[in-house]
């Protein structure tokens, strides 16, 4: 992901600084503004961030805005001197200065950060516009690389790059709509709501279904069971889980179709207008390529039926299942629903062979909880569809053919504006494919590969 953006980023650049230099003669730059903002219109659509933001488990307002940046989409920015004035006074504090003759940004850690007046407002109100700029950050006197934007001459970040170079610890919840900030020191809560800090990686397995309340405990009274569960160890798998992901749709087949709620860009960077058309191929892709991503990180093996926007028909996909029943443990197959602009919440399809149970119930169940704690809602129970000649949906049917265990996975429905908006950013692609591997890896914790 990384080289594709620093490509389009050598790319804009060179854009930008060939339309300066070639307007530098005729136009006459302001001189306190670089002269590439000034002599350049290419700017950004920076929409105002509706996200909430929480530092050591309070609600903070720093001005944010969210991007569109790269293939992949939207990134949400914040502003240098927001973050510095939000963290004085904490163990990770920093300092701010703008050198006017060097144009670098000196920043120096432990010290007093000094507000100028400027801090936690935006300089107008609504959407801005956004410019890629290389303006030169140094941090203790050694150059720090981070990606910026200028909005009305402030420079802003992405949140887990500054969290990166200054210290701080960001994570992201509620399918993105809650951004968490906790400093070193911290050990509190993440939000005033919840008492317990929110560590997903640590939480206790599932009741086990043999340790069900006698019927007369109150639910908060937990039975011990005579042997203790065995740990999930998700981040130990050993290179031998091989997950075969079936990317829906793509090519001259985008998919179900729904409309922008608000005027986006999606994540192949294609311009969609306020109520313009968006489809499940704008989602798929991405969220499988976050996902194999996040899957080969954590050492297991992936399959992808593509990893470009390209036309699979059934029979490619058929034969693709076939060819590798043998080494992939399991099959995903990436969707985005549509129905009738009304329905909301994710659902999970498992083959029909698993109705009453066993692997295929117990994966199905795995996604449940994970999409539960991203803060999405289901749409309906997992769904298990008989067909005329086995299970109805010919990916599963497949699958179940060569015994291979498969799920389909609709997170969201993309022709309802509200539900959707739970991938129309970066963070929430990612949120969803976070989601994705870490059902498959805690299924994987009990279960053989
Ligand atoms: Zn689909």
């Amino acid at each position: 992901m990384r080289k594709r953006f620093i490509a389009f980023t050598l790319l804009f650049s060179s854009m930008l600084s060939g339309v300066s230099y070639a307007t530098n003669e005729e136009i006459e730059v302001t001189p306190d503004i670089p002269a590439v903002y000034a002599a350049s219109t290419q700017g950004k659509k920076a929409y105002v961030s509706q996200m909430e933001i929480y530092l050591d488990g309070e609600q903070v307002k720093p001005i944010a805005y969210l991007i569109s940046v790269d293939a992949y989409g939207a990134y949400t920015y914040f502003k240098l001197r927001d973050l510095a004035y939000l963290m004085n006074g904490k163990d990770c504090q920093f300092s701010v200065d703008y050198d006017e003759e060097t144009r670098q940004i000196i920043t120096k850690s432990g010290e007093k950060y000094v507000p100028n007046g400027s801090e936690m407002k935006a300089s107008s109100s609504g959407d801005q516009i956004a410019y890629q700029t290389d303006s030169q950050i140094l941090l203790d006197g050694k150059k720090v690389e981070m990606e910026a934007y200028s909005i009305n001459g402030n420079t802003y970040y992405k949140l887990r790059d500054m969290g990166e170079v200054f210290g701080f610890d960001v994570s992201y919840k509620d399918s993105s709509r809650q951004a968490i900030i906790r400093t070193p020191s911290y050990t509190g809560p993440d939000t005033p709501e919840t008492s317990e800090p929110d560590t997903p990686e640590t939480s206790e397995p599932d009741t086990p279904e043999t340790s069900e309340p006698d019927g007369n405990s109150p639910s908060d009274i937990i039975t011990p069971t005579p042997e203790p569960e065995p740990e999930p160890t998700p981040n130990k798998v050993d290179g031998k889980l091989t997950v075969l992901i079936d990317v829906g749709h793509g090519g001259t087949d985008p998919g179900a179709g729904g409309t922008a709620p608000y005027a986006f860009f999606t994540y192949q960077n294609r311009k969609v207008n306020a109520g313009g058309g968006i489809y499940e191929t704008d989602f798929n892709l991405p969220v499988a390529l976050c996902l194999r991503d996040l899957l080969e990180a954590s050492g297991a093996n992936v399959i992808m039926s593509a990893e470009t926007d390209k036309t699979v028909t059934f029979s490619e996909r058929k034969k693709i299942i076939e060819s590798n029943a043998n080494t992939a443990d399991m099959l995903i197959s990436i969707h985005h629903n549509a129905f009738n602009g009304n329905a909301s919440g994710f659902d999970i399809l498992a083959q029909i062979k698993y109705k009453n149970g066993g692997d295929g119930y117990e994966l199905a169940q795995s996604f449940e909880k994970e999409y539960l704690e991203a803060g999405r809602k289901r749409h309906a129970p997992t769904t298990f569809r008989e067909g005329s000649n086995g299970d109805y949906y010919a990916i599963l049917r497949y699958a179940a053919n060569v015994d291979l265990l498969a799920i389909i996975s609709e997170y969201a429905y993309i022709d309802n504006a509200n539900d959707v908006e739970c991938i129309l950013s970066n963070e929430g692609v990612e949120r969803e494919a976070q989601a994705m591997h870490d059902a498959i890896l805690d299924f994987y914790s009990t279960h053989e590969y």
